[in-house]
């Protein structure tokens, strides 16, 4: 059962409002070409909400979704056509397919088209849900071709490029809107499920969104099929709103259409379907009339060829120059006219971590081409102490953060969490086994509020019943960040950005935590803040700490225990007291600094 949160609910019911009146002035109080206009853009919305569900969520521009519409609009048609046209339309049907098509209600074609969508939709969403950003991009475009291609192909089913006919039109205004208002309903409610957020998480950083628990490809994938089925629904009522079509009419020029309207409201948000499809729809219309040749009082104005084409065009392109996230920006209008007030609860009761976990790297070494990043390193960090990991610049601290994290895997050696080696799992199970980490470039899902940041990571490892939100709270209470809960991240200053990152791992509840650099550009009242935290930490949960750090008087004043690396080598390993004696150490590192200071 998903999530739904009563945000969700409200964006829900905010935009439905505006369609439902739009669809009761359509139906009673408009002439007929104006109403006609508004089914229309009703079941545009449909289809560009399909798309908004996948490209919105993902980040990944999609060409795919006219192809949707096209199963959807020939694959009901088959079974809705009026039996006295198909025998002569398409005499050469197959015949198990003859003895099920034609002469079905709306319904029975609506079902029977997306059990075909969902089936295309899944078999191409497989390979599809592997690649992001530009590859995922042609790849819809590949899709988008495959589809057109086969229905030409198949004469013998969809009469190839001719046009289709004698599909019964039943597509009252109010059909329509049901289908808008529950695409509406699917693709709001989805945004704020644990898959929606993951999803925009991987859209801001791929690489956090997995060192945070998520698996990217699974949500791709649920995005992917789920607006499939959502386009290829909008494509069954086209279908049965024209009454005849072919397969140029689900190609190209509908695919432009349908991303200039996704594009112009903002492609991140629901709203910005709603508002976007609307102007694009009106554009178009008044547009189609100028190009016929138009009387302006008295003022006759010649027919312009392809300005419909130009004006979207040139839609797209202003968006693109002035406004990257559309009208409608980043946020859903429910979310800046009626935002939840976010409770500050008192944290859940402290969780401890088990004396008997473990994290022991094994003669770790990592090779880039030539160059030995590291070379048979062996330590083990424990839980309740704060093991500090420090070496000049270069020395491979965080090519080693990064072998034990999984994101960059050790070439020879091994990682063991609790006794498995996590470059034997992916990437996204190791945080969810219970080991959290921070990156020395700060990366956080910029454009998501503070407390989604963190709610994600809780997501990750919440059972069934749990409430994630008050987790992550609780979180954002241990580095003392409650108040900026509804800040967008990327607005927060550079400080309470590391410790959002800190907040953000710690919602893992982790074993097992690793901070690269988590000082770095502090001044010294936040570090000595950030000093109170990490003991905390330490103290009342019990995580085992591993803190690289460049500040040496930090390192000192925090640690339990300390290895030192030098050009991939663990070069020494002892309590602050002893690494402070050692004559390797103040070689490599302290001498050094001193030489340098
Ligand atoms: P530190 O964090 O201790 O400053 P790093 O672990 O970042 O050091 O880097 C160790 C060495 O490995 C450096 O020489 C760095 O240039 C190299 N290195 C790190 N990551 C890569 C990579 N992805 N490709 C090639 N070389 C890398
Ligand atoms: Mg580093």
């Amino acid at each position: 059962m998903p999530r739904i949160g009563k945000q969700a609910v409200k964006g829900t019911i905010t935009l439905a409002l505006p369609l439902i009146a739009l669809a009761i002035v359509a139906e009673f109080f408009l002439p007929a070409a104006l109403a006609r206009l508004a089914t229309l853009y009703l079941i545009y919305l449909t289809a560009v909400v399909g798309m908004q569900i996948y490209s919105g969520n993902s980040g990944i521009i999609s060409f795919g979704h006219a192809g949707f519409m096209a199963l959807g609009a020939y694959g009901s048609s088959l079974l809705t056509i009026q039996p006295a046209v198909m025998s002569t339309s398409l005499p050469n049907l197959p015949i198990w397919l003859a003895e099920i098509s034609g002469g079905q209600p709306l319904m029975i074609g609506m079902v029977g088209a997306l059990l075909v969508v969902g089936i295309v939709a899944a078999l191409f969403g497989l390979p599809l849900s592997r690649l992001g950003g530009a590859a995922a991009s042609i790849a819809t475009l590949g899709f988008l071709v495959i589809v057109h291609v086969t229905l030409v192909a198949s004469a013998d089913i969809t009469r190839g490029s001719q046009t289709f006919f004698g599909v019964p039109r039943g597509v009252s205004t109010f059909t329509a809107l049901l289908m808008a208002l529950i695409a509406v309903a699917v693709a709001r409610i989805y945004r704020d499920t644990r898959g929606g957020l993951s999803l925009r998480a991987a859209r801001e950083d791929e690489i956090a969104a997995r060192a945070s628990g998520v698996n990217v490809a699974r949500q791709r994938f649920l995005a992917w099929v789920l607006g499939g089925l959502v386009s290829g629904a909008a494509g069954v009522l086209l279908a049965h709103f024209l009454g005849a079509f072919s397969p140029k009419d689900f190609y190209f020029n509908l695919t432009f259409l349908l991303m200039s309207m996704l594009i112009l409201g903002g492609i991140s948000t629901v709203s910005g379907a709603v508002g976007g499809t609307a102007l694009i729809v009106v554009m178009v219309d008044l547009l189609r009339r100028l190009e016929g040749g138009v009387d302006v009082f008295g003022l006759q104005v010649p027919q312009v060829f392809g300005l419909t084409d130009i004006g979207v065009g040139l839609v797209i392109l202003a968006v693109m120059y002035r406004l990257r996230d559309g009208l409608f920006g980043l946020r859903e209008v429910d979310e800046r006219l009626f935002p939840e007030l976010v409770v500050i609860a008192a944290p859940p009761a402290q969780t401890e971590v088990s004396d008997q976990a473990t994290l022991t790297i094994e003669r770790v070494g990592r090779r880039f081409a030539g160059l030995v990043a590291l070379e048979n390193v062996s330590f083990a960090v424990r839980p309740g102490l704060v093991t500090g990991l420090i070496g000049p610049n270069g020395a491979g601290k965080s090519t080693l953060i990064n072998a034990i994290s999984g994101v960059v895997p050790p070439s020879s050696g091994r990682v063991l969490l609790n006794g498995t080696n996590t470059a034997l799992v992916p990437v996204q199970e190791v945080p969810i086994r219970g080991l959290g980490r921070t990156f020395q470039n700060i990366r956080l899902f910029r454009n998501l509020t503070v407390l989604e940041n963190v709610t994600v990571a809780a997501d990750a490892v919440a059972g069934p019943g749990d409430d994630s939100r008050a987790a992550a709270m609780a979180a954002l209470a241990v580095v003392g960040m409650q108040e900026l809960a509804s800040r967008a991240a990327s607005s927060l200053p550079y400080g309470a950005q590391r410790r959002l990152e800190i907040a953000r791992a710690l919602a893992l509840r982790p074993s097992f935590l690793l901070l690269d650099e988590p000082a770095a550009g502090m001044n010294p009242a936040e570090t000595d803040a950030l000093i109170t935290v990490l003991r905390q930490i330490r103290a009342d949960h019990r995580v085992g700490l591993l803190v690289v750090e460049h500040d040496l008087k930090l390192i000192m004043r925090l640690c339990d225990h300390i290895v030192v690396l030098n050009k991939g080598q663990l070069i020494a390993e002892g309590t602050p007291e002893e690494i402070r004696a050692n004559p390797a150490v103040i070689e490599a590192y302290i001498g050094k600094r001193r030489a340098a200071a």
